[in-house]
C-alpha cells in the first residue's frame, strides 16, 4: 500500500501533544522567518498558454510590506477588513501577506464570486477596501456601487474609480511599520460554501495558523520544506488556508498552481511534468482522473508521494485505482472552515476505504448524541463532535451569535455531520445532518447509496436526496449523470437499482432514479443536494399534502 512509510506511532501522538500556543505566534512571523533563505521559492504557477511565474519567498514578502504601506496610506489600519478576490497566482500571496503585516482582516472571495455575493460580504463583514484583478469581477461590483458603502478599490491594471495596486506596490516603500501581532489577534473572516443555507463568516485568529501547522501541515499532509506542492483548490475557500497557506507556506515549502480549467488528462500530465510531491485534489476531480485506465501507461508519478483529499466523502474507488496503478496512498482528511483537519489518514497509516480515518492526533474529538453532547459507544451513529476549548475552533460566526451558540452542546462544538466509530477508531462519514433521508424508519445517508449507485458502470456520478412518499414518509431518489457512451433508459434503471441492492444492503437502494446531464454543485464544486431536495418537495406538493 502506497510509497509512504508510517510515519507517526498514533497513540503516542495522541499523548504527545500540548496546545501552549506561544502569546506572541503570528503568521506574519513565520512568513518572515522563511523570507530569509533568498533561495526559496513561494509559489509556481503555470498559465494555460504556457506562460510560468515564479515568485520567491522574499520577493512575495518585499511586494507585501509595500502593499501593507499602501494600504496604510489609504486609511487601513490594525483589524479593518479587506476583501480579496484574486485567482491561483502569486498576488493572492503578497497582498494578504501585506494585509497581516498591517494587522488587518483578510476576507477572501473566490473570483466566481457575483453581485450579490460581494455585496452581502461587504455588508455582513464591513469591508473597508476589496482588491482584485479580474475585470468581471471589477464590473460585477461597479454595477452595486450604490448598495455599498464608498470603499477602496484596488484592480491590477488602469481602470476609471479603482486604484491600481501593481502600479502603487512598485512605488511604494519596504519600510514597513509591522504591526504587533498575537495569536488571539483577528486574521480572516472565511465565509462557508453555502451548501445549507447563506454562507456564514467564519472568524480566525492567528493561531488558526499555528494549529494547522500542527495538523494539516505535519500529520496530515507531512509536508517537509524542499517538496512542491500542490493543491487545486482556489484563493477564497477555507481548503486555501487548509493547504496553500496552512499545510505549505507552514512548512517553508513551494505551492504549484495552474490557473487553467480542470481536464483529467491535463492533471496526469502536470503531476508528471512538473514532478509534484504531494497533491490535494477533490474527491470530483479524482473520480474523473479515475476514468483513464490506461493513464499509468502514459503518466510517470514516481515523485508523487501522496494524495490529499477532502471536502465531500471519497468513493473508494478511487483509492483502489490510484494504489493499483500508481502506488500512490489516497489519503483523506475532514473537516470544516470552521476548524482545521478534524480526522484524517496518516502517512503509512492503514486506509480503509470508505472511511475519513481516525481523529487527528491533538483533537479531542467524539461521536455524541446532539441532543445530549453525551459521547455515543463505538458503532453507534451520532454528531462528529470536537471539544469546545480546542484552539482550532473559529472564534465565532461574524454577526451572528445566535449561528454560533447552536454549534455548541455541553462541552462539545458540534460539526452536524452525522458519522460512527468503530471499534479501531476510524470514522465512517455518514452525511451532513440535514442529508438524511428516513424511509420506513431506516436512517439513509446519501454517501452510501451514492457509492453504491458509482459503482456501477455506465455512472459518472450521482447525487442522492430523499423523496416524499405516500406510504413510506420519504424514499432514496438518486438523480444520476451517465458516463459517455450511456443512453437513459427504463431498462438501465432496473439495472442501476439491481446493482445497488447487490453492493450494499437492499433497503437503501434507490425507488427512484433520474438522470441529468449535470448535478448542481456550489462554485466549491459541492453537490448542493439542497437544491434538489426543495425542488423535488416542491414537485411532490400533492403527495405531502395527502
Ligand atoms: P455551509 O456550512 O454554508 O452549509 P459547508 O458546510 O459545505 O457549507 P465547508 O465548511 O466548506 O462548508 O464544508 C465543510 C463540510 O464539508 C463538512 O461539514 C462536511 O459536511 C463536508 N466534508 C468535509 N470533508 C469531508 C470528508 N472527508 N468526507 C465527507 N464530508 C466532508
Ligand atoms: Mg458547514
Amino acid at each position: 500500500m502506497g510509497k509512504e512509510k508510517a510515519a507517526f506511532d498514533y497513540e503516542e501522538e495522541r499523548r504527545k501533544l500540548n496546545w501552549d500556543i506561544p502569546e506572541d505566534y503570528n503568521f506574519v512571523d513565520i512568513i518572515r522567518g522563511w523570507a530569509k533563505d533568498r533561495t526559496k521559492l513561494m509559489a509556481i504557477t503555470e498559465h494555460p498558454d504556457g506562460m510560468i511565474e515564479k515568485a520567491a519567498y522574499w520577493e512575495v514578502w518585499d511586494n507585501a510590506m509595500r502593499f501593507g504601506n499602501v494600504l496604510q496610506g489609504s486609511g487601513i489600519h490594525k483589524g479593518d477588513r479587506v476583501l480579496v478576490i484574486l485567482p491561483r497566482r502569486t498576488d493572492v500571496y503578497a497582498v494578504s501577506i501585506g494585509i497581516w503585516a498591517i494587522g488587518g482582516v483578510v476576507v477572501p472571495g473566490t473570483i466566481m464570486l457575483r453581485g450579490k455575493d460581494i455585496e452581502y460580504r461587504i455588508l455582513d463583514a464591513g469591508v473597508k477596501a476589496l482588491i482584485t484583478d479580474d475585470p468581471a469581477v471589477a464590473d460585477e461590483v461597479d454595477a452595486i456601487k450604490d448598495k455599498i458603502p464608498v470603499i477602496n478599490l484596488f484592480f491590477s491594471g488602469q481602470r476609471e474609480g479603482w486604484r491600481d495596486y501593481q502600479q502603487e506596490i512598485y512605488s511604494a516603500s519596504r519600510d514597513l511599520r509591522i504591526a504587533s501581532l498575537t495569536a488571539s489577534d483577528p486574521l480572516a473572516i472565511n465565509y462557508t460554501s453555502g451548501t445549507t443555507g447563506a454562507p456564514k463568516g467564519v472568524s480566525h485568529t492567528h493561531s488558526l495558523m499555528y494549529c494547522f501547522d500542527r495538523l494539516n501541515r505535519y500529520y496530515w499532509w507531512n509536508t517537509q520544506s524542499d517538496e512542491l506542492c500542490w493543491a487545486t483548490t482556489e484563493p477564497g475557500w477555507a481548503k486555501w488556508y487548509w493547504g496553500p497557506f496552512g499545510a505549505v507556506l507552514d512548512a517553508g515549502a513551494t505551492n504549484f498552481h495552474y490557473s487553467g480549467r480542470f481536464e483529467p488528462e491535463k492533471w496526469f500530465e502536470l503531476l508528471d511534468r512538473w514532478k509534484i510531491n504531494r497533491a490535494c485534489l477533490t474527491p470530483t476531480e479524482l473520480r474523473a482522473m479515475a476514468t483513464i485506465e490506461d493513464a499509468d501507461q502514459r503518466y510517470d508519478l514516481k515523485d508523487l508521494k501522496v494524495i490529499l483529499t477532502a471536502g465531500e466523502p471519497c468513493t473508494p474507488g478511487i483509492i483502489k485505482f490510484f494504489d493499483e496503478k500508481f502506488g500512490v496512498s489516497v489519503r483523506e482528511g475532514y473537516g470544516q472552515t470552521e476548524t482545521c483537519v478534524i480526522a484524517c489518514n496518516l502517512p503509512g497509516m492503514e486506509i480503509k476505504p470508505g472511511s475519513m480515518g481516525r481523529f487527528t492526533p491533538g483533537v479531542e474529538g467524539a461521536i455524541v448524541d446532539p441532543e445530549t453532547g453525551e459521547k455515543l459507544p463505538s458503532g453507534e451513529k451520532g454528531t462528529i463532535a470536537v471539544a469546545r476549548d480546542h484552539p482550532m475552533l473559529f472564534k465565532g460566526y461574524h454577526n451572528k451569535p445566535e449561528k454560533t451558540a447552536e454549534c455548541f452542546v455541553g462541552n462539545w462544538y458540534l460539526t452536524g455531520d452525522l458519522a460512527m466509530m468503530d471499534e479501531a477508531g476510524y470514522i465512517w462519514f455518514e452525511s451532513r445532518a440535514d442529508d438524511v433521508c428516513i424511509s420506513s424508519g431506516y436512517r439513509i445517508g446519501p454517501f452510501e447509496v451514492e457509492s453504491a449507485v458509482d459503482s456501477h458502470e455506465a455512472v459518472l456520478e450521482s447525487a442522492m436526496i430523499p423523496s416524499p412518499d405516500p406510504i413510506r414518509g420519504e424514499v432514496v431518489k438518486v438523480f444520476v449523470v451517465l458516463r459517455k457512451g450511456y443512453e437513459p433508459s427504463e431498462e438501465l434503471i432496473k439495472d442501476i437499482q439491481q446493482h445497488v441492492k447487490e453492493v450494499t444492503a437492499p433497503y437503501k437502494y434507490p425507488r427512484e432514479v433520474e438522470f441529468v446531464r449535470e448535478l448542481p454543485k456550489t462554485i466549491s464544486g459541492k453537490i448542493k443536494r439542497r437544491e434538489l431536495r426543495t425542488t423535488e418537495f416542491e414537485t411532490k406538493r400533492d403527495v405531502i399534502e395527502k
